[in-house]
């Protein structure tokens, strides 16, 4: 699961404002709180969806709670999400706060009838898969899973989402079909711990499983994409789908968080560092034109100098290209917090450096990609995607149409070229 970033907020025209911040599942939630709670009739309202993976997320959503009580002093204000789980005490505290919403029980339309008080937090998870659509016709996401069930020491999430949980296949698949029908292109399978999909429920159908089964009910799906995965839970069967099925997209961004087998350790993650070279080197065999993101923490607790180089030289191992770095900072109540710290000027230089390494291997991905001719799925703002998630300058083809074009340069972020004709 990756940090926080402040997501734009959502206005219905009937006066019910969100603010997301944090992952794509808390992004497609808010969207799903809104109609829920225009159904339910709220009117003149705010909801803060927040996020709890870092102290600044959770600053950040305060924030916002006061800059929306000045924008609009008598709007009712709401706050749910993980930080709301994690500290609830703290935003109830909060004058300008009316009432706090359960993580579980925020998309339900019941939750947002009648004049509600402030009824604390009762934490029930549902099992439905969310879909929503979100930009312009042309990528939909569909949350399949939600929760997880790993301790990772520098992780709240469990805290604020609850036990792992996954949608029934034939709900995904039905979701799926609805999406395409709508005019959808793309869809992005997201969650908090994506390779656990299907973990709890009876035939336990796995990543791959779903990935094989939505292709195979919805030919009219162009394009499939993963969100974050785990490294070492990629299955077989997920491995063989991504060699044989032009349909799923040749990216992955793997949740790596250091390339040193004994943080890795102290962090609890159920990797090493050879598996995710292996993973990566195992999927380029099979589809040559994969390519890698992957989050890193730079500075966790008692990380040396050599473990840090050894994180470094991971992107060149793995043959990383799109790069998240996130400098480690406490999150009060995990154990990380309470392990002896890096010095934040270490931090900050270490951060500093995987985001120059991650910089330089994009500069090398897309100086490999001139003289290609890619087909590319427009968004808004005259930029698309290529089939491996790069990002292309397409000038104004319209959201939603697929572009070929002539690659003939970049500018370090993205590509550039000639489009050929709309497809
Ligand atoms: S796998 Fe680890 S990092 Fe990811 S949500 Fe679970 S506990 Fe957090």
């Amino acid at each position: 699961m990756s940090a926080a970033s402040v997501a734009p907020k959502s206005v219905a025209p009937e006066g019910v404002e969100v603010v997301n911040f944090g992952c794509r599942l808390n992004l497609v939630e808010g969207e799903a709180m809104r109609r829920a709670a225009v159904a339910a009739g709220r009117r003149d309202l705010a909801i803060v969806n927040t996020c709890g993976v870092t102290g600044e997320a959770v600053r950040q959503a305060r924030q916002a709670i006061r800059r929306l009580k000045r924008e609009a002093p008598s709007r009712a204000i709401f706050v749910t999400g993980c930080a709301a789980e994690m500290e609830p005490a703290g935003f109830a505290a909060m004058p300008e706060v009316v009432g706090l919403v359960a993580n579980g029980v925020k998309t339900a339309r019941e939750s947002w009838l009648g004049e509600r008080e402030d009824s604390g937090l009762d934490s029930v998870f549902g099992r439905s898969p969310l879909e929503e659509g979100f930009e312009d016709h042309t990528r939909a996401f569909l949350a399949v899973q939600n929760g997880c069930d790993h301790r990772c020491t520098f992780c709240a999430i469990p805290l604020g989402r609850g036990v792992s949980r996954s949608a029934p296949l034939a709900e995904i698949t039905a979701a799926a079909a609805r999406l395409v029908a709508r005019g959808f292109h793309e869809i992005v399978l997201t969650g908090v711990d994506l390779t656990s999909y299907g973990a709890d429920l009876p035939d336990r159908p796995a990543l791959g499983t779903l990935v094989r089964a939505i292709l195979d009910s919805v030919p009219g799906l162009a394009r499939l994409r993963l969100s974050s995965i785990d490294c070492i839970e990629a299955d077989a069967e997920l491995l063989a789908a991504f060699a044989g099925e032009e349909r799923l997209m040749p990216y992955l961004h793997l949740s790596l968080q250091s390339g040193d087998d004994m943080i890795l350790k102290r962090m609890k993650r159920r990797h090493a560092r050879a598996d995710a070279v292996a993973l990566c080197d195992e999927l380029r065999r099979r589809r040559p034109d994969m390519t890698f993101g992957a989050d890193l923490i730079a500075g966790f607790p008692t990380e040396t100098e050599e473990m840090a180089a050894r994180t470094l030289g991971l992107v060149e191992d793995c043959g990383l290209t799109f790069l998240h770095v996130f400098p480690f900072s406490p999150r009060p109540g995990t154990p990380a917090a309470k392990m002896p710290p890096v010095a934040s000027n270490l931090v900050k230089d270490r951060a500093r450096r995987l985001r120059e390494a991650g910089d330089a291997a994009l500069r090398r991905h897309l100086r490999g990609r001139i003289g290609r001719t890619l087909v590319v799925l427009a968004e808004r703002g005259g930029i698309g995607r290529a089939p491996d998630f790069t990002p292309v300058s397409i000038g104004r083809a319209p959201p939603g149409s697929f572009t070929k074009v002539a690659v003939a340069g970049h500018d370090g972020r993205k590509l550039f070229g000639k489009c050929l004709d709309d497809i």
